[in-house]
């Protein structure tokens, strides 16, 4: 943006960061914690984006939390793997640095902020059957964050999760507790924690408007939340990116605009982008994404690509050569006649289940059901038959109902009548009658369940082989011999719910180094310009490794982007 340089700055920081979700957060509290005069802005009047409202797992091998855990993993064997995975596609340079960088950060925060990570002993990688792959270790969490600890004021500035993924309209419940929240008479453990978590919600309810115990992705933000205030980091809400402030070719501030009006603000060591990606904007989505994944985005309508669109305003570049622009996540939808419709990630609770495929629009399946939710979208945007304005299809019989969930249609659910008359569950007594239902060729679906069946009498899938991977074997059902992910479907009722492509993040972005610094057009660093999240491309390309290859990237590069700053200016450039 042309500026009037005579203009004199409202206000002067080190660094000046947008967006408060993992990313910004990260790089704000990394700054503050060297020394640095930092200012965080965020659009919204509650911290957290897409973060808040994620699994909240964070992908970061090699940490000294994984021999802690008993599953030592190591930075060499997660370089083999990546190797494996993202192949010839680029970013090496950027992922050495994560890699290096990972454990560091992870042991910062441990010791000298509120950020409490765990790692989990089985969460496998999504890739499976290459070297370095891990089945535990790399993932971490955060531990459960009592809310309390905030008060009501900051309490209310997280951003609540999904509300498809509270119960009794205002709790969260983690992956794992899922389960005996919903059968609290299922056995003995089950009781005693669904009674615990219940009577804490009771209590919370009688002062809060929502459960304060915040596990997954609230309970990150609500850590990070919590340090930014022990470090008195100044946070401004409502407050946006407008323009960013360049001298010749270096970006020396922005323009903020909030409830003061419009100011200047120099940044002495930078400006941070961390606006959480392409998201809702409709131009860019246009331009980068595949026709049939561009109406649906699980970001917050409020994440509308700001930072990606006003950094390629001012010279900055995309990154190019990505396997994806998009990563992905299978969505069923509710329709409602009141209140906005509710939309079901189907991120590990029923895929991979055995009894359960899925057809694209020609009535075929199309890739390994068990596989991650990216990859699970993948295979249907390059299945040959599927049309772009068409959803794919999970197909089921009653046993599978009575014994897993299908999206909203929980474990057991007797009455399927609502989902039905909804439009959320077609129901029929015969493949060809539920193809007709679902607008399939009838002959197709028939042969294709005949072919799947035919293989998994022998709890085979010789067309894409599910159960072949360590990651498909644990989101399977472990009773079901001998593949956990495979059984024959049938005898009906056959049922069908529609998944349609949305995307959980974008992996298209901005190009950036390992520093993360922007780059311009002439694919060298743009000074005093970073970019951290979602706004950064992905340094995985498009593919999706592991749990957590968002959240973990977007922490360690925000760490590094505070440690380059402060460098900097110790070195007083
Ligand atoms: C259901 C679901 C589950 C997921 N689970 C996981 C998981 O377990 N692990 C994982 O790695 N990834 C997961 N993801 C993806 C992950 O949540 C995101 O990729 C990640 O949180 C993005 O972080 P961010 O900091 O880039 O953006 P965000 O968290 O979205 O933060 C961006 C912030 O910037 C603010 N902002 C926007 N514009 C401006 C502006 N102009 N000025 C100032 N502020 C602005 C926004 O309001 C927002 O608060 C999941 C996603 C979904 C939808």
């Amino acid at each position: 943006m042309a500026d009037d340089q005579t203009l004199p700055w409202d206000h002067e920081v080190d660094l000046l960061i947008f967006g408060a979700g993992a990313g910004g957060m990260t790089a704000a509290l990394s700054g503050a914690l060297r020394g640095l005069d930092v200012l965080l802005c965020e659009k919204t009047d509650q911290v957290g984006g897409i973060t808040s409202t994620s699994g909240g797992t964070i992908w970061i091998p090699g940490t000294h939390l994984s021999v802690e855990a008993g599953v030592p993993d190591t930075t060499e064997a997660a370089d083999r793997f990546l190797q494996a995975v993202v192949g010839e596609r680029g970013g090496d340079e950027v992922r050495a640095a994560f890699l290096e960088a990972g454990p560091q950060m992870v042991k910062e925060l441990q010791q000298h902020t509120e950020v409490k990570l765990v790692a989990a002993q089985a969460h496998p990688d999504y890739i499976g059957n290459v070297p370095g792959e891990a089945y535990g270790g790399r993932a971490l969490s955060p531990t459960p964050f009592d809310g309390r600890r905030l008060g009501k004021g900051d309490f209310a500035r997280v951003r609540p999760p999904r509300q498809e993924f509270m119960v009794l309209g205002g709790m969260m419940a983690a992956r794992n507790e899922i389960d005996a929240l919903l059968h609290p008479f299922g056995s003995l453990d089950n009781f005693q924690l669904a009674t615990r978590t219940v009577l804490r919600y009771a209590s919370d309810r009688l002062r809060y408007p929502r459960g304060t115990r915040l596990v997954m992705g609230n309970a990150l933000v609500a850590q990070l939340l919590f340090s930014l205030r022990q470090t008195q980091t100044p946070l401004l809400f409502e407050t946006r990116l407008v323009a960013l402030l360049k001298d010749q070719n270096a970006v020396v501030g922005a323009i903020i605009e909030g409830p003061q009006g419009r100011q200047r603000i120099h940044a002495r060591r930078g400006v941070v982008l961390a606006t959480g990606g392409i998201a809702h904007n409709a131009p860019l989505r246009r331009q980068l994404y595949p026709e049939a994944a561009q109406a649906h985005c699980l970001a917050p309508v409020t994440n509308t690509g700001d930072g990606v669109e006003i950094a390629l305003g001012s010279g900055a570049s995309l990154a190019e050569g990505l396997d994806s622009p998009g990563l992905w996540m299978p969505c069923s939808i509710l329709k409602r006649q009141k209140g906005e419709d509710l939309i079901w990630p189907h991120i590990i609770l029923d895929r991979a289940k055995p009894g359960l495929i899925a057809v694209n629009s020609v009535g075929e399946r199309f890739v390994n059901e068990s596989d991650s939710y990216h990859d699970f979208v993948m295979g249907l945007l390059r299945s040959p038959g599927q049309k772009p304005h068409q959803p794919a299809h999970l197909i089921c019989d009653r046993a599978f109902l009575e014994k897993y969930i299908l999206g909203m249609v929980f474990r057991g659910t007797k009455r399927l009548k609502p989902f039905i008359d909804a439009g959320y569950l077609f129901e029929a007594d015969s493949p060809a009658a539920l193809a007709s239902k679902i607008d399939v060729d009838p002959v197709a679906l028939k042969q294709t369940l005949e072919n799947y069946n035919r293989d998994a009498a022998a709890g085979e899938d010789t067309a894409f082989g599910r159960g072949s991977s360590a990651m498909n074997r644990f989101n399977g059902d472990a009773s079901q011999t001998p593949n956990p992910c495979v059984r024959p479907i049938g005898p009906g009722p056959y049922y069908a719910m529609a998944v349609w492509p949305a995307d959980l993040a974008s992996s298209a972005g901005l190009a950036g180094d390992h520093e993360g610094r922007v780059l311009g057009a002439d694919q060298q660093p743009i000074t005093g310009l970073y970019a951290c999240g979602n706004d950064m491309s992905s340094m995985f390309r498009g593919t999706y490794p592991g749990p957590g290859t968002t959240i973990g990237p977007a922490m360690v590069m925000a760490w590094r982007i505070a440690q380059h700053a402060a460098n900097q200016a110790a070195r007083g450039q």
